[in-house]
């Protein structure tokens, strides 16, 4: 089998189970592989490490499938993992039928992001390797959940980094339109064609709900809505107002036909195109003020080097969230940027806080759902971060 040798010391990682094997890393190739071919991983003496996929554009020249020799890494191998997967999913049924059912590396299967929605899935295949399975990983999953659609998503920007063009389309199936899925007790029109990720953001699911118990007979400001998801929530926990803001018109157009389609009483609800940044100076000016605020921005910070002007971003939006609360109002305040560590994002609202003038108490936190693992060996699977702070005065 073709191999990649690493240099001496550049094993360690392996040997802790972190799944990427970086450009910088590997001393020499062995044999001819091709991009997303299966080598083996060996360190300088030649001691058996991993299988990795290959991907020779990528800085992450490999991607690991597994420590173990004796397993090969075939039709077989996928279909055990994405069972396995598709099982610890099982217990969401109660609460919605949209849920992530595969999260790349933290479900052992790097590269590979699966949502289901109903009875459609949407695949988004982002690495070499991946790319190399697509059809075996297409027919397992349809096998697999007995789900009619199936829908392909890979228009991710990463896939450039792997040298993948950009592919979308239906793979089985029809396309549901419209697609809804239903979610504690609201339902969602789901566009998985052009929406954003897959089309929702599952990750919220139990802080959207959060959110809700959080909002009775609350004026609530809720930034970057999307499709109105906590905006539901909180009419559905009995807000007195909603003011919803986000700067796609396709957005809160789906929002408005969320908030329709669950009979969410629409006097309460305002949905705003504006610029966050600014709408919220402008509210300041106008004196305005609210008893919960939710902030869940887009990802300013991809990786670490993005860290120093995604603070600058992430400070700023809370600052002026902060000071249009009123006394004993609460802000839930995300991260979803990989490159901002919870330890990070939290100095970056205690900096928010004291320009601000404010002080605030954390009275909770937030993380993905269980849909979204993090293995303990892949700090990187864990992105969504959240807290829930109070102003004191
Ligand atoms: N909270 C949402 C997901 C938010 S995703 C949910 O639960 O579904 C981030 C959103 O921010 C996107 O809808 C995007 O259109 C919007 N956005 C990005 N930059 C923005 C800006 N500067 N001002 C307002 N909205 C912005």
């Amino acid at each position: 089998m073709n191999a990649l040798i690493l240099k001496p010391g550049k094993e360690k990682s392996l040997q802790h189970r972190h799944p990427w094997v970086f450009s910088g890393a590997v001393e020499r190739i062995k044999g001819e592989p091709q991009p997303g071919e299966t080598v083996a991983v060996r360190d300088t003496h030649g001691a058996f490490l991993a299988y990795a996929a290959y991907s020779p554009q990528s800085q992450i020249r490999a991607r690991v499938w597994g420590f173990r020799e004796s397993e090969a890494v075939d039709a077989a191998f996928f279909r055990a993992r994405l069972a396995r997967a598709i099982e610890l999913r099982q217990e969401l049924d109660e609460v919605t039928d949209g849920m992530r059912l595969v999260h790349g590396e933290s479900d052992g299967l790097p590269g590979l992001v699966v949502d289901r929605y109903g009875d459609t899935l949407v695949m988004q295949v982002l690495s070499a390797g991946m790319e190399h399975w697509r059809e075996t990983l297409a027919g397992l999953l349809v096998e697999l959940t007995a789900c009619a659609n199936l829908y392909e998503r890979s228009d991710a920007e990463v896939r450039e980094m792997e040298g993948l063009p950009v592919r979308k389309g239906i793979l089985r199936g029809t396309l549901p339109a419209p697609l809804v899925i239903r979610e504690h007790g609201l339902k969602f029109v789901v566009d998985v064609e052009k929406g954003q990720k897959t089309g929702f953001y599952l990750d919220q699911r139990d802080n959207r709900r959060r959110i809700g118990e959080l909002a009775k007979d609350k004026d609530v400001l809720n930034c970057f809505c999307y499709s109105g998801g906590f905006s539901l929530s909180a009419l559905q926990g009995g807000a007195r107002s909603v003011l919803s803001v986000d700067s796609s018109a396709e957005a809160l157009e789906l929002a408005r036909e969320n908030a329709r389609l669950n009979g969410l009483p629409e006097d309460r609800a305002e949905w705003q195109e504006a610029d966050v940044f600014k709408a919220l100076r402008l509210f300041r000016d106008q004196g305005k003020s609210f008893d919960l605020i939710v902030l869940d921005p887009p990802k300013f910070a991809p990786t670490a080097h993005h860290a120093a002007n995604a603070a600058r971003a992430y400070k700023d939006i809370n600052l002026w969230a902060l000071k249009l609360l009123r006394p004993g109002g609460l802000l839930a305040t995300f991260s979803c940027s990989g490159g901002v560590s919870p330890e990070l994002f939290q100095k970056i609202l205690a900096g928010a806080a004291l320009d601000a003038g404010v002080t605030a108490q954390v009275v909770g936190r937030f993380a993905a759902g269980t849909d979204h693992p993090a293995v303990l060996n892949f700090p990187e699977g864990e992105y969504l971060k959240g807290l829930l702070l109070r102003r004191v005065e």
